[in-house]
């Protein structure tokens, strides 16, 4: 599942990418995905306003668009977002060539199929391009938003809903937003920016493990409030601290040299001080090296991330510890897999 630093890599990409752009369209291959409205309802809200800057809570990636809306984003186990570009004078420009396609029997077996697709096309042909977008990871595209840029629509008004009729839409995209997810696990929900705080799952997490306002101070009162529970297990709750997940919580407590069966509790002053540490240091590593891609997880680009490469300690079981070479265990704690080095940690 993509953790902090991934999120964090794709809402970079997007405002680098689709900032200032505005929703001329919207098709769902898979609407379940899109939650609390029908995928019609969503697409008829969200079309004809303007998107404002990409930001993140915890895993959480929210869209703000003009006009009070935000789209509200999870990618849950193996989303992510591609961003394909169709002006030929876009320096991320990708050559696709449109394929027709319409024989009903392949819907079902390739989602390279886009059934229902409002243009009757898939950008890319598998091995066509030479490019990201062509891996099978990135292929499996439940959700499309259609996107004009900027310059393209006249007197756009940060506070004003621009009226765009359905042939407009089709005609009028130079840029896709592309929601690729293999399990179909992810969520999309459209909140009012001023309401999103209130949103159960929002309301819910604790501090971003990024954020200026987690220090050491509250990272105590975090461990202070959880004292018989296991290191280990303190990390991965999204409702204490937010971002962390399966491979960085290994990660952490490799590199701060503490078992994740330790108990809250038991933890030294310096343990603490070198945990906090570890957490600030191995997530922002990973935002620099764009995240870990162990499996499904892409950038915009559809390039896998860098972090993964330098893996201490996470799916390396039964393999020698780069530092000691004593055997990596694995334990299920919190229902996933946890590594570390028994020599190492303690
Ligand atoms: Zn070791």
């Amino acid at each position: 599942m993509p953790e902090l630093p991934e999120v964090q890599t794709i809402v970079n990409d997007l405002n680098k990418k689709i900032k200032g752009d505005t929703i001329v369209g919207f098709w769902s291959g898979w609407k379940k995905a899109v939650k609390n409205i029908s995928v019609k309802k969503f697409g008829e809200e969200i079309q004809g306003r303007k998107i404002l800057g990409v930001r993140r809570v915890g895993k959480n990636i929210f869209i703000d668009l003009s006009y009070n809306k935000t789209i509200y984003i999870h990618l849950k186990m193996t989303g992510h977002l591609l961003v394909k570009f169709q002006n030929p004078k876009s320096k991320f420009q990708i050559k696709p060539k449109p394929q027709i396609i319409n024989q009903k029997s392949k819907e079902e077996k390739s989602p390279l199929i886009l059934s229902g697709h409002p243009t009757g096309q898939a950008f890319l042909k598998k091995g066509e391009n030479g490019n990201y977008f062509d891996e099978r990871v990135n292929q499996y595209v439940r959700h499309i938003f259609y996107l004009n840029q900027k310059s393209k629509i006249k007197n756009q008004n940060d506070n004003v809903k621009l009226k765009i009729n359905s042939k407009f839409r089709i005609q009028n995209f130079n840029k896709t937003l592309e929601f690729s997810d293999l399990r179909k696990f992810g969520k999309i929900v459209l909140a009012d920016t001023d309401k999103l705080e209130s949103l159960k799952e929002i309301k819910s997490l604790g501090i971003d493990a990024l954020s200026r306002k987690f220090t050491l101070k509250r990272f105590k009162e975090i461990l202070k409030k959880r004292q018989n529970s296991l290191i280990g297990i303190i990390l991965m709750n999204q409702n204490l601290i937010a971002g962390i997940g399966n491979i960085y919580r290994s990660e952490i407590l490799f590199d701060a040299k503490i078992l994740p069966t330790r108990k809250a509790a038991s933890l030294k002053p310096a343990e603490i001080k070198s945990l906090y540490g570890s957490i600030k240091k191995i997530l922002k590593k990973a935002v620099k090296m764009r995240g870990t891609s162990d499996s499904d997880y892409r950038d915009t680009a559809g390039a896998p991330g860098g972090f993964h490469k330098i893996l201490k300690v996470y799916r390396r079981e039964k393999q020698k510890c780069k530092k000691c070479d004593t055997m990596i265990k694995r334990i299920k704690l919190g229902q996933r897999s946890v590594y570390y080095c028994p020599n190492c940690q303690k």
